[in-house]
């Protein structure tokens, strides 16, 4: 499949309806100051039989690229007469923060994933997420977007999904989080904190504001990708697309066969933040179990005239799944999410 050729397309050009494999670079208008600039951005539409309109993204966040890797090697792979309905796969959504290895487009210096619907603003970034909005998640009834930590934060390797414990929807959407088959399956919700995940202006708050069932990961991170991380990555988008029955594969593994450990990240004393400005040392790491009050990390105060050490205790029983990767941190900056175990 993959010596397929790639066409040119305008928005208004693209083929959503005929069976079939279609790769495009998109031409995407914008502005940068007074200027009109185009940017092309690949985007690749497989439409066969029926079955589901699933969305696949990558690169939402430009140094996390476990998604890109596993959707451009979907692509490649990819046999059209396998699947069933319409498969939607955008490999590198914020095409210059993936070119760049940067979370942040170096065009506008936007998150992508603060910025959706996009529906204001004239920059590069707003044009991708109004584009992305009103023409793939639009016509998606699956969207599946695939994160790491990126370089700020190191993840256990996760699938996600944002729910409220206990409402119907999370009851239905619990099936895909185990279905990924990663080692671990958090459950988000919201949480009031200035800043706090799960954040507004992502793509999958935009899938849910349109109906949508939008599904994501945390697959590793610290701006690395490693063997392990793809390997979940990969596994997991195989998963989900067999789960969802738009791209079946004898090689799955089935939700009843899930070995993903299912968590709780829903409450402000889930996420540590650092009390004062320090270099961080964490006491624990990914995966480990840690009790409410115990001494998880220490901030060393390099700057002060005694090199003064302070310790910080956890804020909450649990798991810990995600550790800060930077040393020095200012106060108020996340060093730990914890997680608690979660029996639905
Ligand atoms: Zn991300």
């Amino acid at each position: 499949m993959s010596d397929q050729p790639w066409f040119d397309a305008t928005p208004e050009q693209l083929d959503f309806e005929s069976d079939g494999l279609r790769r495009y670079w998109v031409q995407l208008d914008y502005r940068q100051g007074d200027r009109p600039q185009r940017m092309v951005w690949p985007l690749v539409i497989c439409r066969h039989g029926s079955g589901p309109s699933v969305l696949v993204t990558g690169g939402t966040h430009g140094d996390e690229f476990e998604g890109q890797i596993a959707a451009t090697e979907l692509i490649h792979r990819l046999e059209p007469t396998r699947v069933s309905g319409l498969l939607m796969i955008a490999p590198t959504l914020n095409r210059p923060a993936c070119l760049a290895g940067m979370r942040r487009s170096p065009i506008d210096d936007a998150d992508l994933n603060r910025r959706f619907p996009g529906l204001a603003g004239e920059g590069p970034s707003a044009a991708i997420a109004r584009f992305v909005t009103g023409a793939l998640i639009a016509r998606a009834e699956i969207a599946i977007d695939i994160h790491s930590g990126g370089e700020a934060m190191e993840f256990v390797l996760s699938s996600n999904l944002q729910g409220r414990p206990g409402s119907p929807e999370l009851r239905a959407g619990l099936p895909a989080l185990m279905a990924f088959d990663a080692p671990y399956a958090i459950v988000f919700d919201e949480v009031k904190a200035e800043g706090a995940m799960p954040h507004r202006g992502t793509l999958e708050g935009a899938a849910r504001e349109l109906g949508k069932f939008a599904i994501s990961s945390e697959i590793g991170g610290a701006g690395r990708v490693t063997p392990a991380s793809m390997q979940v990555a990969r596994d997991g988008l195989r998963n989900l697309l067999h789960h969802f029955g738009v791209l079946k594969d004898p090689a799955a593994r089935l939700v009843a066969q899930s070995r993903s450990r299912l968590l709780l990240l829903a409450r402000a004393e889930h996420y540590l933040a650092a009390p004062v400005k320090g270099h961080f040392l964490p006491r624990c790491w990914l995966g480990d179990e840690v009790e409410r009050g115990q001494p998880v990390a220490d901030l060393y105060q390099l700057e002060s005239g005694n090199l003064a050490r302070q310790e910080v205790k956890a804020t909450s029983s649990g798991i810990v799944v995600a550790a800060a990767r930077r040393g020095p941190v200012l106060p108020g900056e996340d060093l730990l999410y914890i997680a608690e175990p979660f029996s639905p």
